[in-house]
């Protein structure tokens, strides 16, 4: 079903604000159930963050990085020659991830289409608690109204004002990240968290001269400090230059050409691209949440409770837009749980996400993969006397091939409570961490206990091993 630019029914059962994973996920949920689904997304791009200005162009830039330094770093060790030229064609490869991307997007549109659910396209807003106006970019305002409404508009990367920072403005975000045609040859990355990370780790693998400039002394700070203090130095060791306890106090240049960064330790970087990777939040004024003097947090998040309610009856909100755990599965999940909930037979009139226990990854050189409490965390909520935790250090068997200088680091860690030892926090990094760590979150879901991961027969020669061999 291509977009649609009218109502087709007085009243539907699920209008749902916002196409992205949480929006699309809850109404193919709702449709699923017979019920009458409107989606009103602002873009022709159906998809959100994750397809197109997140998890999936930046996994794609990932693997781009991670091959070069396979083929540069790694390769040379496993005694393959006539690699001494690889070259990376940011140019070239540009038009064919977008194009990809483009597919997704038509396959969103499809999967609407399948399923029956309306495709408005427009920005949306609240006119009274069940009804909402769509304003299409080209052509006349309507309105939609709805038993449900369901807010899933996601977020955005958040910018310092030219007022806080000057010459901020002059700065992109993730967004423009996605925009640049060519390689930039020398660039800034202000930030520690996921972003600041795989983005600075991206442009280093590719070759870009990348400085990370960060407010404390390591990346990742409400990560576990074990993986903060190998990523870091290791982030360091393979060319990224970190500015530690910095802020920057000015940009000066103008777009397109040089830029300095000044920071307050006196520094004054020359680069090409300055990337601000802060943190996100919610658009939440394009939806005129006033008009139902819907209740917001002071970042302008929705709240909500453990049903994904609003403090407006029939109004609930899912995904970015509410704050927790901004992660696509996450909106997925909550999102069908809800339509679940609303839609669905008896069994599930009380489903909801657990926002506990979820297992993440940061697509770092090496990744690393977390679930669970840190061991901060873990000392905090047990005592130290019931924390007992597990770790190694180690090199991968990949790595006994590889020089000295290119031999990444693994570190894996359990921490565990009580006298039967449950775990409540993995933490893993190093080559394949990644992958290894969605079937270590099932076994932290269901209460695995150390013993149970001794019980377990290690897969060998592998890394993921080490988790159910630590002494
Ligand atoms: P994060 O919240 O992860 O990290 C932002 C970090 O930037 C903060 O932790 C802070 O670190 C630093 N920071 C905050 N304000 C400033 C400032 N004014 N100046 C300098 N540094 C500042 O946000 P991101 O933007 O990286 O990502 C947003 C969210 O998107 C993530 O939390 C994650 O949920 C999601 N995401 C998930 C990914 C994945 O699953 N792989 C990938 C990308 C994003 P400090 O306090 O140390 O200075």
């Amino acid at each position: 079903m291509a977009p649609i630019h009218k109502p087709t029914t007085d009243r539907y059962d699920y209008v749902v604000l916002g196409g992205g994973s949480g929006g699309s996920a809850t109404a193919r949920r709702a449709a699923s159930y017979g019920k009458k689904v409107a989606i009103i997304e602002a873009t022709d791009s159906p998809g959100g963050t994750c397809v197109n200005v997140g998890c999936v162009p930046k996994k794609i830039m990932w693997h781009a990085a991670d091959l070069k330094e396979k083929m540069t770093l790694q390769a040379p060790g496993y005694k393959f020659t006539g690699i001494e030229n690889v070259q990376f064609d940011w140019k070239a490869f540009k038009p064919q991830r977008d194009a990809y991307i483009k597919r997704l997007n038509g396959m969103y549109e499809r999967n609407w289409a399948n399923d029956g659910v309306e495709y408005h396209i427009g920005i949306a807003r609240f006119v009274s608690k069940d009804t909402v106006e769509v304003n299409p970019p080209n052509g006349e305002k309507y309105t939609l109204t709805g038993d449900n409404i369901c807010v899933s508009i996601g977020g955005h990367p958040t910018m310092p004002s030219d007022d806080k920072i000057p010459g901020a403005s002059l700065g992109i975000t993730s967004d423009g990240f996605f925009d640049l045609a060519e390689q930039p040859k020398r660039v800034a990355v202000i930030g520690a968290g996921y972003i600041a990370v795989e983005l600075a780790g991206v442009f280093n693998g590719l070759g870009t001269e990348t400085h990370l400039i960060i407010r404390g002394e390591t990346v990742l700070r409400t990560f576990d400090p074990s993986l903060q203090e190998v990523i870091t130095p290791w982030m360091e060791k393979t060319g990224v230059k970190i500015h530690r306890e910095s802020n920057v106090l000015r940009v000066e240049g103008e777009k397109g050409g040089e830029l300095t960064v000044v920071t307050d330790k006196g520094e004054e970087l020359k680069v090409d691209t300055v990337l601000w990777a802060i943190g996100r939040h919610a658009d939440t004024d394009s939806i005129n949440a006033d008009a139902i003097k819907l209740n917001l947090d002071e970042k302008g998040d929705i709240i909500v409770d453990e049903y994904q309610n609003t403090n407006v009856a029939g109004v609930t909100a899912i995904g970015d837009v509410q704050g927790k755990y901004l992660l696509t599965p996450v909106a997925i999940a909550a999102g069908r749980r809800l339509a679940n909930r609303l839609f669905g037979p008896e069994k599930f009139k009380k489903d909801k996400l657990e926002y506990h226990d979820i297992s993440s990854v940061v697509f770092s050189h090496p990744p690393l993969g977390t679930v669970g409490l840190t061991e901060p965390q873990a000392r905090e909520k047990y005592g130290d006397e019931n924390v007992k935790i597990y770790k190694s250090n180690f090199r991968g068997l990949y790595f006994s091939m590889v020089d000295e200088h290119h031999k990444e680091p693994s570190m894996y860690k359990l921490i565990c409570v009580g006298e039967e030892e449950k775990v409540v926090g993995i933490h893993i990094l190093g080559m394949g961490s990644d992958e290894a760590m969605q079937g270590f979150g099932v076994a932290v879901k269901m209460g695995a206990r150390k013993e149970d991961l001794d019980n377990t027969v290690a897969i060998h020669p592998t890394a993921a091993e080490e988790l159910v061999t630590l002494r």
